[in-house]
C-alpha cells in the first residue's frame, strides 16, 4: 500500500471556514476510530485537502499507536492491485491484507466507478471491517449518490457514518495559507502581496500554493524582493488566465443564463423580485471576481454605486442566511470557472 506522508498533518492544516468540519470529522476519528464515524468519507473537488486530511489521520493514528497497522491506497492502486491478485492466484492474501488493518484509507473512490468486481471485493472488505469496528476513511470528488456506476448498496455504505464537504477557500483562508505556507519556506510575504495573489488565484489550494511556490522561487533566482508589482510580473501568465474568465459582461451572461431571464433584464430598472435578486448576485459576483470599482460595476448596470454596495451587502448577508441563494452563488462562480 501506498506511505503516509509525512508533511500532510494536522499541524500544517490552515482550517478555514471552508474545511473546518472535516477537519474537525477527522480529529475526531483519530480520538474514536472505529467509533460512530465510520466510515469517514471527506467529498469535495480536486485540491481542497482531501488527500492531506486523509493522510493527517493516518498519521496521527499513528502517532498515537505506533503499532497501529493503517492502509492507505488511492483507489486506482486498489483495482490495480485486486486485479493483480486475481492474475496471481493470490486473492486470498489480498483479503487478509485488507482485512486485518486498523485503519483503511481509501483515496479518491469514484475511480471505482464501473469496476463491478473490485466493488464486490470492496463490499466485503468494508462490511468486514466496519464488523470489527475498524476505522475507514474514505475521499471522493463527488456525493457517492452522485457518482455514476456504482452499486446502490456500496453508494449507501459510503455515506453510512459521516460525509463531509471540503469547499474552495474563502478569500481569508486563502490567505492565511499562502501566509504559512510562505513561513513554513522561509520567506516572510508581505500582507499586500497575499492579499493580491489570494484575490486572483480562487480556484484550489493546490493552484494557490504553485503561485506561491513561482513566487518564491523567481524572486530568490532574480533577488528581486517580493512586492505586489513582481507578483504581478512573475505571475502574470496565470493571471491572465483567470481574468479571462471573469469580465462582467461574462458574469452577465452567465447570471442570466441560470436564472433564464435576459441579458437586458440585468439592466432594467424593473424591481420584481424574480429580477432584483439575480441583478444583486451578478452585481456582488462582478466586485468579488474581478478588479472593477463599484462607480464602474454601477455603470455597467446601468445603476450607482451605492445601488452596488447595497447589492453586494445584501448578497454577503442572504449567503449566510439563505441557502438557495448561496447554493445559487456557488454554482455560478463554478459555472465561471472560479
Ligand atoms: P485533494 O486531495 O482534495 O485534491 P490535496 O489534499 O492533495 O487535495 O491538497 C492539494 C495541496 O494543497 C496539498 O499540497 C495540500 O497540502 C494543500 N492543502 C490543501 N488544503 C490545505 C489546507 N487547508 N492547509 C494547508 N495546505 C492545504
Ligand atoms: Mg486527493
Amino acid at each position: 500500500t501506498g506511505r503516509l506522508n509525512p508533511d500532510y498533518t494536522f499541524a500544517n492544516f490552515i482550517e478555514g471556514k471552508s474545511n473546518s468540519q472535516a477537519r474537525a470529522a477527522a480529529q475526531y476519528v483519530v480520538e474514536t476510530p472505529g467509533g460512530t464515524y465510520n466510515p469517514l468519507l471527506i467529498y469535495g473537488s480536486s485540491g481542497l485537502g482531501k488527500t492531506h486530511l486523509m493522510h493527517a489521520v493516518g498519521n496521527a493514528i499513528c502517532a498515537r499507536n505506533s503499532r497501529a497497522r493503517i492502509a492507505y491506497v488511492g483507489a486506482e492502486q486498489w483495482i490495480n492491485h485486486f486485479i493483480a491478485a486475481i492474475r496471481h492466484g493470490r486473492t486470498d492474501e489480498f483479503k487478509n491484507l485488507y482485512r486485518s488493518v486498523d485503519a483503511l484509507l481509501i483515496d479518491d473512490i469514484h475511480f471505482f466507478a464501473h469496476k463491478d468486481r473490485t466493488q464486490e471485493e470492496f463490499f466485503h472488505t468494508f462490511n468486514a471491517l466496519i464488523d470489527a469496528r475498524k476505522q475507514i476513511v474514505l475521499t471522493s470528488d463527488r456525493y457517492p449518490k452522485e457518482i455514476d456506476g456504482i452499486d446502490e448498496r456500496l453508494k449507501s455504505r459510503f455515506t453510512w457514518g459521516l460525509s463531509v464537504a471540503v469547499e474552495p477557500p474563502d478569500l481569508e483562508t486563502r490567505m492565511a495559507i499562502l501566509i504559512a505556507k510562505a513561513e513554513a519556506a522561509g520567506v516572510p510575504l508581505p500582507k499586500d502581496v497575499a492579499l493580491f495573489v489570494a484575490q486572483r488565484v480562487r480556484s484550489n489550494v493546490r493552484e494557490l500554493e504553485g503561485a506561491l511556490l513561482r513566487l518564491i522561487a523567481s524572486s530568490r533566482l532574480r533577488g528581486e524582493p517580493l512586492t505586489v508589482d513582481f507578483a504581478r510580473t512573475t505571475l502574470k501568465d496565470l493571471l491572465a488566465a483567470y481574468d479571462r474568465l471573469v469580465t462582467i459582461d461574462n458574469i452577465k451572461r452567465t447570471v442570466a443564463a441560470y436564472f433564464n431571464i435576459r441579458i437586458g433584464d440585468l439592466n432594467s430598472p424593473r424591481r420584481t423580485r424574480s429580477l432584483a435578486r439575480p441583478r444583486q448576485i451578478a452585481m456582488a459576483l462582478a466586485k468579488e471576481l474581478t478588479q472593477h470599482s463599484l462607480p464602474e460595476i454601477g455603470e455597467a448596470f446601468g445603476k450607482d454605486h451605492t445601488t452596488v454596495l447595497h447589492a453586494c451587502r445584501k448578497i454577503s448577508a442572504l449567503r449566510e442566511t439563505d441557502l438557495k441563494i448561496r447554493e445559487d452563488y456557488e454554482n455560478i462562480q463554478r459555472q465561471l470557472g472560479v
